[in-house]
C-alpha cells in the first residue's frame, strides 16, 4: 500500500471545526455552517458536518462548497437540537476527492459510534489499515481518516481519552483532529500535531477551529494548541492535556 512521502505531506490544507454548546442555545447545525463558510479558502473539493443529538450521530457530507452542499434544503433536514457538532471543509491529500472519502467519517460499530474531522496526513496509514484489516475492520473509502477513525474505534474501551492517546501513539504524520463520541455527548476532543489547530472560548459554548476566521463570529478570545497537545471542550469549559496525558494550564 502507498506511504506518503514527506514532499506531499506539505501539500495538507482543510478545515477543521467543532462546537461544545452547554445552553443549548446555539442551532449546532447553522454554527458549523457559518465556521465552514469562513474556512472555505481551506478547502474546496467537499464539506460536511456531523452532530450528536441524544447519543445518535447524524450529518452529511458531500462534493461541493459549503452554500452549494448545505442548500435551505439539506439545513431542514438537519437535526435542530443538540449541544455539540463538528464539520470539515476537504481537499484531497489521501484518496481521491470523491464523495465517499468527503468528511467527517463516522462510524457505526457495537461498540459505539464516533465522528471524526481530520487535517493533515496519516503517513504510516497502509500498515495501519493492514493490521485493522487483519482485526476485522473494512473500508468504506481510500482516506488515511477512515484509518485514523477506525484506529480510534479499535482503541476504545470505555475511555475516550485513553483511546484517542492510543491510537495517535501508533501514528506517524500530522493531523489536527475533532472527535465527537456517541456515548459522550458533553465532550469535544481536539488533538494537533503539525497541522494547525487552536481552541475558542466563548460564552457558555467553546470551538475548535483550524483558524481564527472560524471563531470570529462568537468570540476573540482563543488559545493556540501546542503540538501533541489535546483540549477536551466539555460543560465546564476547555480542559488541556500534554501528549502523556497530563493536565496542563493554558
Ligand atoms: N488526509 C485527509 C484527506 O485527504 C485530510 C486532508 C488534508 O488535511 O489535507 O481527507
Amino acid at each position: 500500500m502507498k506511504e506518503l512521502c514527506p514532499a506531499e505531506a506539505l501539500h495538507e490544507e482543510c478545515g477543521v471545526f467543532g462546537i461544545y454548546d452547554s445552553t443549548g442555545k446555539t442551532n449546532m447545525v447553522s454554527a458549523v455552517y457559518s465556521a465552514l463558510y469562513a474556512l472555505q479558502h481551506r478547502g474546496q473539493e467537499s464539506c460536511g458536518i456531523a452532530i450528536n443529538v441524544d447519543g445518535v450521530i447524524t450529518g452529511h457530507r458531500d462534493l461541493g462548497l459549503v452554500n452549494e452542499v448545505f442548500t435551505p434544503q439539506v439545513m431542514d433536514g438537519l437535526p435542530k437540537g443538540g449541544k455539540m457538532a463538528v464539520g470539515h471543509v476537504r481537499y484531497a491529500t489521501t484518496g481521491a476527492g470523491e464523495r465517499e472519502n468527503a468528511q467527517p467519517l463516522t462510524i457505526k460499530y457495537v461498540k459505539g459510534t464516533l465522528a471524526v474531522v481530520h487535517n493533515g496526513i496519516i503517513e504510516n496509514y497502509g500498515r495501519l489499515k493492514e493490521s485493522l484489516m487483519k482485526k476485522g475492520y473494512t473500508f468504506e473509502s481510500d482516506t488515511d481518516t477512515e484509518v485514523l477513525v477506525k484506529l480510534i474505534d479499535s482503541c476504545y474501551t470505555g475511555d475516550p481519552l485513553a483511546a484517542i492517546m492510543a491510537a495517535l501513539a501508533k501514528v506517524r504524520g500530522s493531523y489536527a483532529i475533532g472527535v465527537l463520541f456517541k456515548d459522550f455527548p458533553d465532550e469535544v476532543f481536539a488533538v494537533r500535531k503539525e497541522s494547525p489547530l487552536i481552541v475558542g472560548y466563548g460564552e457558555g459554548e467553546n470551538f475548535l477551529a483550524s483558524d481564527i476566521p472560524a471563531l470570529l463570529k462568537y468570540t476573540r478570545e482563543y488559545s493556540i494548541l501546542d503540538e501533541g497537545d489535546i483540549a477536551v471542550l466539555h460543560r465546564d469549559g476547555i480542559s488541556f492535556y500534554n501528549e502523556f496525558g497530563q493536565s496542563v494550564k493554558k
